[in-house]
Parts: structure tokens; sequence; C-alpha cells
């Protein structure tokens, strides 16, 4: 095979498949530029999701008639005069965007610099450059992304979630600039000069005012500051959508970072629960590599176990001072089954001493064909014997014997100790009948109309055909919000909580082929709540039924948040306790 040096406008398609992946990406190249040019009011259009007209306006310092005629042509760039890679102090510096942009569509654009007596424009398909009456800044328009490369074309998401990623790109640089004012589509409008607070509510959401909580934290020793606004606990997302992380002020998706976000929550949120952040940390441009993807959202720490531990820290710290204040746990009122009760002679004479310390003991002394009857789901047993470990002894789990920290159930079946979670497990039992029963729907008299932002109302849309699939119909009603005409049976939540959770997946993720099963999940989740939880006072019927429950329940060795449900000790285990064989 002949070796053949590729011609430029193949070049420039081989570097578009790197930075240019979606019309967010064109978005986010064009805005950066414009920030680089020092503009402070940056005007965004996108027409069919991007494809068929992105327009980026700015008043930035323009380029002369020598500049614009360069700025399209490959690695030519303003924005490295000394040749020195350490030290890059703007969003661009590969000069490849514009001209890989350019391969890909059809592009013009119109600038003006004070050193020209007027504008410019230079439609790049033809190269003629025309003087132009545009009178301050830039404004680049990209029309027909991908048309000329029909390939890349098909791998674009339908224009509403095409726009959802474009507005999620939108905000985050506007989180990073909140000297510069951002307008897309007219619709989305982030003032110049908002403070971080203000910025962070027009943002996230105006359920986050008064809840986030202010972080300013230096490290004079590594020469670390992180400062920005992190969630309180209670406040928290289905996904990362709301998560806002900058390193020197680049907005990254850096693992160490997420990773230490994580950490820091790990005692007060749930795995599947992401708090919200906007966290700016500012290190030695020597302490850390931007220049590592093209795209630039990953960075190299320089020492990313020091990054880690000072940002947990910072953000433990913080969080503590609010989880100390924090209202105790209340208990849930102790159940009463009086016939079952009355049944047991408690085998202390002083119970409420036992009370006293959370401990709730039941006699293993008699059964009665009452006390069986009283437990729901038990089989009946053999009548014909004399202990109530023989009664129980085809059950795996045995039978209760008391309830310790009014969480823990003890139970044995003759040859084990047997400890279980009681939330744990009727949280996987509730989990399982969930997945088991399939979801029908039933249509709604009065519409239920949820209010939303513009950006989750297309996010739920761009998936109402999976959502419909889960017994939820939803349409579009007007621009901030959709109605619901039919819900699952059985199940009255609260709908517009469980859309703005599939709002933020979808956001976060583009699309979500797996949303009927994350519904089922989320039904789960709710259904959970509902669970016997820890701190509630159990009577030995239901701790009974609750183990016969368990036996007869699926994957029931943990529950549906991976944690185990049920210990088995063996007698013999405990034998060797007691230095006895
Ligand atoms: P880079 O940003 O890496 O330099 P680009 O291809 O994005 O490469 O842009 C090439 C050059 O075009 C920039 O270095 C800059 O000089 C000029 N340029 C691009 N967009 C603008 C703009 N909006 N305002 C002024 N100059 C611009
Ligand atoms: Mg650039």
């Amino acid at each position: 095979m002949p070796v053949r040096v590729l011609p430029d406008f193949l070049v420039n398609q081989i570097a578009a498949g790197e930075v240019i992946e979606r019309p967010a990406s064109v978005v986010k190249e064009l805005v950066e530029n414009a920030l680089d040019a020092g503009a402070d009011q940056i005007i965004i259009d996108v027409v069919d999701g991007g494809r068929t007209l992105i327009s980026v306006v700015d008043n930035g310092c323009g380029m002369t008639r020598d500049d614009l005629a360069k700025s399209v042509s490959r690695h030519a760039t303003s924005k490295l005069p000394d040749d020195n890679l350490s030290n890059i102090t703007y969003m661009g510096f590969r000069g490849e965007a514009l001209p890989s942009i350019a391969s890909v569509s059809n592009m013009t654009i119109d600038t003006f610099n004070v050193t020209e007596p007027h504008g410019w424009q230079l439609c790049v398909d033809d190269g003629d450059i025309r003087p132009s009456d545009w009178e301050c800044g830039t404004r680049i328009r990209v029309e027909n992304l991908f048309a000329k490369t029909p390939a890349r074309l098909k791998f674009l998401h339908g224009d509403r979630a095409e726009l959802m990623a474009v507005v999620d790109i939108v905000k985050r640089l506007a989180m990073s600039r909140m000297d510069v004012g951002f307008i897309l589509n007219n619709k989305w409008r982030f003032p110049k000069n908002q403070d971080l607070s203000e910025r962070v509510i027009a943002i996230m959401g105006d359920d986050v005012r008064g809840r986030m909580l202010d972080i300013d934290v230096s490290s004079s020793s590594s020469n670390m500051h992180l400062y920005g606004v992190i969630s309180e606990p209670t406040l928290r997302r289905a996904s990362s959508v709301d998560q806002y992380l900058f390193v020197n002020n680049r907005c990254v998706k850096d693992k160490v970072l997420v990773g230490a976000l994580r950490a820091a929550y790990m005692d007060v949120m749930h795995a599947r629960e992401f708090p919200l952040c906007a966290l700016y940390l500012n290190l030695d441009s020597n302490a850390v590599d931007v220049n590592v993807s093209p795209a630039k959202t990953e960075v190299h720490f320089l020492e990313p176990s020091h990054v880690r531990s000072f940002i947990i820290k910072a953000l433990r710290d913080r969080l503590a001072q609010t989880i100390t204040d924090s209202k105790p746990v209340q208990f849930a009122p102790r159940v009463e089954s009086a016939p079952v009760q009355n049944m047991f002679r408690t085998f202390h004479s002083d119970n409420r001493n036992w009370e006293n310390k959370n401990i709730n003991v039941c006699s293993p002394i008699k059964t009665t064909p009452d006390f069986f009857a009283s437990v729901n789901n038990a089989p009946t047993p053999n009548q014909n014997v004399n202990s109530v470990d023989d009664v129980f002894s085809d059950f795996p789990l045995g039978h209760a014997l008391a309830q310790i920290g009014n969480k823990y159930i003890l139970a044995t079946n003759g040859d084990n100790l047997i400890v279980v979670d009681q939330h744990a497990a009727h949280e996987r039992i509730t989990y399982e009948h969930l997945r088991n029963h399939a979801i029908k729907s039933q249509p709604l008299l009065t519409p239920i109309v949820v209010n939303l932002r513009a950006e989750d109302v297309m996010a739920v849309l761009s998936v109402a055909d999976e959502i419909k699939q889960s017994g939820l119909t939803i349409e579009e009603f007007g621009d901030d919000a959709v109605a619901i005409f039919e819900k699952p049976s059985d199940w009255d939540l609260n709908w517009g909580a469980v859309l703005h959770d599939i709002a933020d997946e979808v956001r976060a993720n583009g699309h979500s082929s797996q949303l009927g099963e994350r519904l089922h999940l989320k039904l789960a989740n709710y259904a959970c709540h509902h669970s016997v939880r820890a701190g509630q006072r159990l009577d030995v019927a239901q701790m009974n039924a609750l183990l016969r429950d368990i036996e007869n329940t699926e994957r029931a060795g943990q529950c549906n948040h991976g944690r185990p449900v049920y210990k088995i000790i063996p007698f013999s285990e405990i034998d060797t306790w007691f230095e006895r064989s």
C-alpha cells in the first residue's frame, strides 16, 4: 500500500471526530472561544437541537481580517504566544476547533476588531472574506452539522436530547464564569455579574434556595484553594446532573474529584443518590495537567491523593457542622398486637427494664394454634410437637427469640443463631414483590399537571415511550409542565418527584434505555420507605411473619442496596467462643 499524506479536509474531519461529537461540543468550543476573546455577554441559539443551526454571538475582541483568515486553518491559535505548553491560561490552545467544526458543517464567521475600519465576513466553504457591517465582537454560524459526514449524523439523538445536552454544557460554562452573561434560545438566561448563590439557584433550580452550604478552605502547605457550595445532605438528586466541578476554572468530570465528593457524603447519603455542588479547586498550574484529553474534561493531578484527602476533609468538616445540629432519630411507636402478646410470658420479671434497653424479648415457652393463626403466611405446623424448635424445624430461619436495639431480630432454628436486619429484610421482600408484579396502568379522570423546568420537560418527553411501558402516560403541557394521563395503578406516588428524578437521569446520561427498570426500582425505593424501619418495635408474630417472608423471597440474602439481610451463626461457632468443642 502506498503511503500518502492525507488532504487537509480529511485531517480536519478526523480531528473533528475526536472533539466534535454532537451539537453540544460545538457550542462548548465556540463559547470557550468567546470567553477567550474577553466577551462578557454571549448569546447562543440552536435550531433543531443544533442540527440545522448553531449560532454563537459574543461581544469579545473580534478578529482582524488577517486573523480571521488564519483562524480556520489547522493548528492556528492566538493563545500560545510563547511556545510554553505548561502555562495555559486560555480555555483553548490547540487551534483545532474552528477548522474541525468547519470541516463537518457550513460555517460563516462575522467579526469586528477595533483596529479595522469595518467588520469582515468569512464563508469557510468558499474561503471568501468580504467586508461586513458587523460592529461588535464575533458571530459564528454553524449550519447543517455533520451533513458532510452522514455516518456521524446517524449517531445524533433526537432534537430534544441534543438540546438538553446543549443546555447542560451552557450551564456548566455559565457556572464557571459568573461575571459573564449567557442567553440560550432566549429561554435560559444567566445575567452577568450574578453572585455565586444567585447563579446556583438560576442553574440548579429554586429548590436549592437556602439549602446549599458554602465552602472556602485553603491549604497553605500545598497551595490549594477550594471554594463553592455543596448541598445539605437532605438535598439530593437522582443523578450527577447538578454536580459542577472546576479545576483552575475549567469544568471537569474528573474521577478524583467525583470520588472525593462521594466519599465525603458516604455516611449521610445513599450510594444511588447524588449531592449537588458547585466546587472550584484552584491549585498551582504545575500541580495539574489539563492537556490530557482533547475535550479537556479530564485532568491529571501530580498528587491525586493529596487533592483527594484535602477535598474530603474540607467537605466532611462542613457537613459535620450540620449533622451535629440535626434532630435525633424519631422512633416509631411500639406496635401492639394484643392477642399474640398476651400469650407470651416474658421471661424476665421486670419487663420494663428490658424495654428500657430496647430489647424486646419473646418467650420461647409455649406455642398454641392461635399463635400460628396470627402469623401471616406461616403454614400451619404439625401440632404433635414438644418444643418450639421442633415446630419451626422446617423453616430455615427458625423462630424469633427477641428483638434487639429495635432493629435486629434474633432467631434460632435449633442449630444456629440467626440475626436479621428487619429493615433490610422487609425492603428486600417489598422490592421482590414489586418486581414480580407487572405494572398496570389506570387512566386518570383529571390529568395531573406537573410543573417542571423547560430542560426537565424535554428530558422526560424524550423518554415518554419508555415511561409509558412502565404505566405512566405523559404529554407535553406547555413549555414548563407535563400532564400525566395514566398512572400505574396501585401506586400513589409523588409523581412530580418521580418525574424530576427521571429528568435528572436522562439529562445526565443523555438517554436511558433502562427507564422501565429504573421506574420499577424507583417504585421499590419509594416502597422501601414504607417498609418496617429500623427503630420500629415488632411483636413476635410480626417477627415470625417476616422470617417466613424472607424464606419465600428470591435473593433474600441482601437488601436491594446490597447490604446483608441476615447472618447465620452456627452454635458450633458459638461453642468455639466459649472454648467448648
Ligand atoms: P484555539 O481556541 O485552540 O486557539 P480555535 O480553532 O478554537 O483554536 O480558534 C482559532 C483562533 O481563532 C483562536 O486562537 C482565536 O484567535 C480565533 N477566534 C476564534 N473564535 C473567536 C472569537 N469568538 N473571538 C475572537 N477570536 C476568535
Ligand atoms: Mg478554541
